[in-house]
């Protein structure tokens, strides 16, 4: 079993903590930070999700939000990206404020209509 140094490539001993070619320190945390980004659509939507419990538009906030979750939703596990929760919790919340519009929707089409 080997590995290669992120920085030149050349194969080196899956124990080394320095590569014997470039010297560079071969820290695994490095790589995991680099791969694991927070994905900025799971925090749009999330963010998003926030304001449509303040402003709910019928639904229309939620809706936005919920579409921006569930696209971050689908690039994290694509591309192993950090989020997941803001994501989840983006759609859930985005799901329920678009419920809520459609409540008052049809509540106000019973008492009017
Ligand atoms: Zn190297």
């Amino acid at each position: 079993m080997s590995k290669f140094c992120p920085n030149c490539g050349k194969e080196v001993n899956e124990n080394a903590v320095i590569c014997v070619n470039c010297g560079v320190a071969l820290n695994n945390q490095n790589i995991v930070d680099e791969t694991n980004k927070t994905n900025s659509l799971a925090v749009a939507g999330f963010v998003t999700s926030i304001v449509s419990l303040i402003i709910n538009l019928w639904g229309l906030v939620g809706l936005i939000s919920l579409i921006l979750s569930v696209i971050g939703l689908v690039q994290i596990s694509n591309k192993q990206e950090k989020g997941k929760g803001l994501a989840i919790a983006g759609t859930i919340i985005g799901f329920i404020s678009i419920i809520y519009a459609a409540v008052v929707i049809i509540n106000y089409i019973n008492l009017y209509v």
